[in-house]
């Protein structure tokens, strides 16, 4: 524990965010970071708990977070990221989009603010990146046997990383023109700026793992070429299904999925190409998104960038409370009200509102249908059940509806009928305790497993395949 009174000496201090005027005239990172001088005083706010919360429940990765906070508050950075580098392969991914569950899990949060875990957690690698404490540093020595991983996200990065630093070649099949899955296509340049994950990858090359972008396997190259030359094989393609809403009206032009709206954002800032016949833009355009969670709000901070007119958020679901909801104590993540930085810049958000119908002209929609809901008990006493409050009925213009409501499986994977992996009720890929599926020598890592998720908890799972595999090839 660097500083036994320190919790009771430092406030919590954030980076906070750019000037919203600023900021709505650019793509880039939102966020700043906090001063080195004043991150060591946070550092002295963790009380160096007996049951560390934040590593043992919050953490997906298990980070050590008493420890690096220790020697951070001593001033050894390199140590502290060297602790942080044992349990977390990329630490500045998440230093920018996790939503820290270590934080809500924190002692001190109990009665006062936790300890700025996350932005530690970014200041320690980008300080060791600055330094060159990173390497590259490619294994003493190799073994023969040879691993494909199929996906290029934060769990098959994870995958390929793990591995390659125990001595087996590595090779990164990603059907997407550059290599980082959801961290490129999917989360915008405003939370993470693609040079951080062009940064990684140049150093997991460098490292020695190989990557083939551009190759959808199933398509390009088949499981069976695949079998035939790899001794084990990680499936980390995502799920990227989207929930969609078949309600009347549905077919109308301009009504889109989410993930379609984000990827063309980030492939036109990147420079890449983009079919102009399917150019999707909110300019001048009155922009409703429908869901009203992160990838909701991550189209709306994207639409308010592109100039749109104005921007609803419609939510099925009730406002959450201010305060951490009681069905939720600490350290438990709360349900609790959630404004990211792309709510304080503009749009309207309503709750307990849902879509009945699209309305279009000449094959376009150009408002949207909604009433209000209540939430009722069930009939069967299992939960809750939404209600149309009669009279409520309203329309809101509209010539972009954005779908953000989830995804349910893994979408169309021609790969998993091929190797006839078999399937939970949701979709996702089965797996045993070591991420092997069914098939021999076949594992599976990530959302693809897990459902949609969040990148710490796929670099959790990646990691977790990679000790599967690892035990897989040493038997
Ligand atoms: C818009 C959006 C914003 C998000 N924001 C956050 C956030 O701020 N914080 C957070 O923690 N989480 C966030 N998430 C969730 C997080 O991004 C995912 O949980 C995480 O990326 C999952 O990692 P993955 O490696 O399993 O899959 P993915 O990142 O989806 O990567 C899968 C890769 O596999 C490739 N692939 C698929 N099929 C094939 C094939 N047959 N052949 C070759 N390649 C294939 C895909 O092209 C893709 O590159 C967000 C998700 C979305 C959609
Ligand atoms: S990865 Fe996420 S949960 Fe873990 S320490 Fe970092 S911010 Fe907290």
């Amino acid at each position: 524990m660097g500083k036994p009174t320190g919790f009771l000496e430092y406030e919590r201090k954030e980076g906070g965010y750019r000037p919203k005027a600023e900021r709505l005239g650019d793509y880039r990172a939102v966020e700043l970071q906090v001063p080195e001088d004043d991150l060591t005083l946070q550092s002295a706010r963790c009380m160096d708990c007996g049951v560390p919360f934040c590593h043992a429940y919050g953490c997906p990765v298990a980070n050590v977070i008493p420890e690096f906070n220790d020697l951070l508050y001593r001033g050894n950075w390199q140590n502290a990221l060297d602790i942080l580098l044992t349990t977390n392969n990329f630490p500045e991914f998440t230093g920018r989009v996790c939503p820290a569950p270590c934080e809500a899990a924190c002692v001190a949060g109990i009665n006062q603010e936790p300890v700025t875990i996350r932005q530690i957690e970014m200041a320690l690698i980008e300080k060791g990146f600055k330094e060159g404490y990173l390497g590259p540093n490619q294994p003493d020595s190799y073994n023969s046997a040879q691993v494909a991983v199929i996906g290029a996200g934060p769990a098959g990065l994870a995958v390929a990383d793990t591995l390659n630093k125990c001595g087996y070649r590595v090779t990164v099949f990603d059907d997407a023109p550059k290599p980082g899955g959801l961290l490129r296509y999917g989360i915008p340049e405003f939370k993470l700026e693609k040079k951080i994950v062009d940064r990684r990858i140049r150093l997991m090359e460098a490292e020695g793992i190989v990557f083939e972008p551009g190759v959808r396997v199933g398509e390009d190259i088949s499981y069976r070429y695949l079998k035939s030359r790899y001794q084990a094989i990680c499936l980390a393609c995502g799920a990227r299904g989207p929930r969609d809403l078949p309600i009347p009206g549905r077919d109308y032009n301009g009504i889109v999925f989410a993930m379609d709206y984000l990827t063309q954002q980030n492939k036109r800032l990147s420079g890449e190409a983009l079919d102009p016949y399917m150019e999707i833009t909110a300019t001048d355009r009155n922009v409703v998104i429908i869901g009203g969670g992160d990838t909701g709000s991550d189209c709306l901070g994207t639409a308010l960038r592109q100039g749109a007119r104005q921007v609803t958020q419609l939510e099925i679901l009730p406002e959450p409370p201010t305060e951490r909801d009681p069905s939720t104590p600490w350290p438990m993540w709360p349900l609790i009200l959630r404004d990211t930085h792309a709510h304080k810049e503009g749009g309207t958000r309503r709750w307990a509102v849902t879509a009945k119908a699209f309305i279009g002209e000449n094959r376009a929609v150009k408002k949207v249908s909604c009433v209000e809901i209540e939430w009722r008990p069930a009939p069967s006493g299992d939960g809750q059940i939404p209600m149309e409050k009669p009279g409520t009925e309203f329309e809101i213009e509209a010539d972009l509806v954005i779908l953000a409501m989830g995804f349910v499986d893994p979408g169309p994977c021609k790969l998993i009928d091929e190797i006839g992996l078999k399937l939970d009720h949701r979709r996702n890929v089965k797996t045993d305790h070591n991420r092997m599926t069914n098939v021999d020598g076949v594992f599976v890592a990530g959302d693809m497993t897990t459902g949609q998720s969040l990148v710490v908890r796929a670099i959790a799972d990646g990691r977790k395949a990679a000790l599967g595999i690892q035990s897989y090839l040493e038997k």
